[in-house]
């Protein structure tokens, strides 16, 4: 119910429309965000750090000052958000620091933080009074708008890339949603392509996960910012490390505690550090190069385990390179080893078991400790944004298979000793 949304200005022709105009994308440049303004002069008077603390953190439509829709009565919410910060002592001892926080966004309804983006997609979505949408997606986004979807009461086509795991096709099935692989990944996304003629011909609402073809979505994941300050004492931390493959999350991440200066509940922002694999580093490749960038060169043939992180093109690359800028933040890529090595020890020292996407901002603050680009003293948050049971065939991989033994305690014990190591 955000009555405080002045209007939304196009990022590359600066073009204005308001909340009103019921618009995904700019009219004048087909690549253009709309990026959405508030009136903070208005929205200071109501929203004080008093004002939000007396509210519960069930969901994040705790701060439903801040975002879309208009109309409190469009929410479409499934309990999303409000996901737990939590204090990772073994990690961090393991790993130097001294101060290490988990901010555990397997914990969404569909398990990854893509929930929090389509809930305010939805909910604008109902405003606007659409009833079918499409989208296109490595399977987290389209699988949370399925299930979102489901519950609006609207209808929605999914294009998935051709090897989307089948975790993510099974969920996008369960939901209702009328799912396609897409054939033929390269330097265009074949998916993206896809959604776009399907919104143009039929009229269809696009809801992806980012920005130039929904707007409205960015601004979800801003309340994990909201939630990390909450959380820490209505506090920032010095840095926060965040997987990026299309950079909306880093791109709402960053929002997010920018509202929060704005509003005068933090003095400034903390250092954002963005992760990306090895195969498929276009974003951190232009940030390291100094790109354009409104001209990011896409990446040729994108290859990594990190799926929900194989965009070969960056599409909210703009706004998160200013990110970086601005917060004084640094960027990373990481080869799939180190990201098998972080799930690992994210489900072995902390209990939180992460898909290879979701563990990869823990793969980049170890290469960041590694060279020395972080100070053991920082506090640091460390963004988890996807769950484990998505992606079972990586698992099997990398985790192999339990052995099978009878009700015999002595082939118990030889095969503790020889398949763990481990003797009684
Ligand atoms: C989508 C996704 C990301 C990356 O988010 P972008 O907004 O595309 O940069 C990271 N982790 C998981 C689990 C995802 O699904």
């Amino acid at each position: 119910m955000s009555r405080f949304i002045k209007y939304l200005k196009c990022s590359r022709c600066g073009r204005i429309y308001s909340y009103e105009d019921a618009r995904i994308t700019c009219e004048n440049n087909d690549l253009g965000r709309l990026d959405i303004y508030y009136d903070y002069e208005a929205m200071k008077e109501v929203v004080t750090k008093d004002y939000l603390a007396k509210i519960p953190l069930e969901s994040m439509w705790k701060y439903k000052d801040l975002i879309p829709p208009k109309d409190e009565s469009k929410i479409v919410s499934l309990g999303e958000g409000a996901t737990p910060l939590i204090k990772a002592k073994r990690l961090a001892e393991e790993l130097g620091l001294k101060n290490l926080y988990l901010k555990d966004e397997t914990r969404n309804p569909t398990g990854s933080f893509k929930d929090r983006g389509m809930s305010v997609a939805v909910s604008v979505a109902k405003e606007f009074g659409f009833t079918k949408a499409v989208t296109a997606s490595s399977g987290n986004a389209a699988a949370a708008l399925a299930a979102y979807g489901a519950r609006a009461g609207i209808d929605v086509i999914a294009f998935v890339i051709e090897q989307a795991g089948y975790g993510k096709i099974a969920q996008l099935l369960f939901y209702g949603a009328k799912v396609f692989r897409v054939r033929g990944l390269g330097r265009e996304d074949p998916t993206v392509k896809l959604m776009r003629m399907v919104h143009e011909k039929f009229g269809f609402y696009m809801a992806p996960s980012f920005g130039p073809f929904n707007p409205y979505q960015i601004e979800g994941p801003k309340t994990i910012s909201y939630e990390v300050v909450e959380q820490l004492g209505w506090r920032r931390p010095d840095w926060v490390f965040v997987p990026v493959g299309a950079a909306s999350l880093l791109t709402g991440v960053w929002k997010g505690f920018r509202d929060f200066r704005e509003l005068g509940i933090i003095p400034d922002l903390p250092h954002l550090f963005a992760v990306q694999s090895t195969g498929n580093p276009p974003f951190v490749r232009a940030y390291k190069e100094g790109q354009d960038p409104f001209n990011i060169r896409p990446w040729d043939h994108p290859h990594t385990i990190a799926w929900g992180l194989e965009d070969p093109y960056p599409w909210d690359g703009d706004a998160g390179i200013a990110a970086l800028k601005e917060t004084k933040g640094d960027a990373e890529e990481v080869p799939d080893e180190l990201i098998l090595k972080a799930m690992k020890l994210l489900a072995s020292r902390e209990g939180v078991f992460a898909e290879p996407s979701g563990a990869a901002g823990l793969a980049g603050l170890m290469a960041a400790l590694e060279d020395g680009r972080i100070d053991k003293d920082e506090e640091v948050v460390v963004l988890i944004t996807g769950h484990g049971l998505k992606d079972p065939d990586v698992v099997k991989e990398s985790a192999g298979d339990a052995p099978t033994i009878s009700a015999d305690l002595e082939e118990f014990k030889a095969v503790l000793s020889n398949a763990y190591g481990i003797k009684i």
